[in-house]
């Protein structure tokens, strides 16, 4: 695989080399039932000022997992509907969950410290630097829980969006943290759970594309769906020395 360097002679698309790795966090990184536990927090306090019960959890999972088959459909607006009265108080419940998203101790994936160290190991084996970020809709203290857990030393790039200012998915947050790693779309993978927000926003730019399923991800992705990432893996276990082929193969195509 280190061989795919200048002058390997696969032709006049020799392939790119790899030289960013970004990452999303709710879903590769930490598990996205703390987002759910943040929502669930949110509707019942917001249900409770309008003199209503807790949000029924049956109905919520439901919805959640609709919109997670979907992979495209807005689960605020979807939530505020049912449990709020109106989809006009998706902002709201979406401002109302900000106060209660963090990621506790213990919530840490087990395959994400062996997936940086293992990247580690490919940038030297490379002998060339590849920037390691993470790439997110989060809020600023998760960088807080990435140091504590001791995922911090690994990160470049904070493509953190309550401290940028952009939102996936728009191509603000790509195109900050390319230009923060000083590398061209075609030098980068994007490692993330979602098709809307992570896998079409990064390919769309030019970006390798890493669906991770869990999560946010579907139980059963369709055919279609596992068509639209260049790989879909289960977790990040022996992802690592993956991304460089991924990147040199997109590049000789
Ligand atoms: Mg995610």
């Amino acid at each position: 695989m280190t061989g795919a360097g200048a002058g390997a002679g696969v032709g006049a698309g020799a392939g790119a080399r790899l030289r960013a790795v970004f990452c999303d966090v709710g879903g590769p990184i930490y598990d996205d039932e703390n987002f759910v536990a943040a929502v669930l927090t949110a509707l019942d306090e917001l249900r409770a000022a309008d003199g209503l019960g807790p949000a029924d959890r049956g109905a919520f999972r439901v919805l959640y997992d609709r919109s997670r088959a979907a992979q495209g459909v807005s689960l605020r607006g979807a939530l505020a509907e049912e449990f709020l009265g109106s989809a006009s108080r998706r902002g709201e419940l979406h401002e109302r969950t900000r106060e209660h998203w963090f990621h506790p101790p213990g919530t840490l994936y087990d395959d994400v410290l062996p997936f940086f160290r293992s990247l580690r190991e490919v940038a030297e084996s490379l002998g060339s630097p590849v920037a390691v970020g993470v790439l997110a809709n989060q809020e600023a203290p998760v960088v807080e829980a990435l140091e504590r857990d001791g995922v911090a030393p690994y990160i470049d790039v904070w493509g953190v969006s309550a401290i940028v200012g952009y939102e996936k998915p728009s191509p603000e947050l790509f195109r900050w943290a390319l230009d923060a790693a000083g590398v061209q779309p075609h030098e980068a993978v994007h490692i993330g759970n979602r098709l809307d927000t992570d896998v079409r926003p990064a390919a769309a730019l030019g970006l390798g594309t890493v669906w991770v399923l869990r999560g946010e991800a579907p139980d059963e992705p369709t055919a279609e769906q596992l068509a639209e990432p260049d790989i879909a893996v289960p977790g990040l276990e022996g992802l690592a020395p993956r991304l460089e082929s991924l990147v040199a193969s997109r590049g000789a195509a």
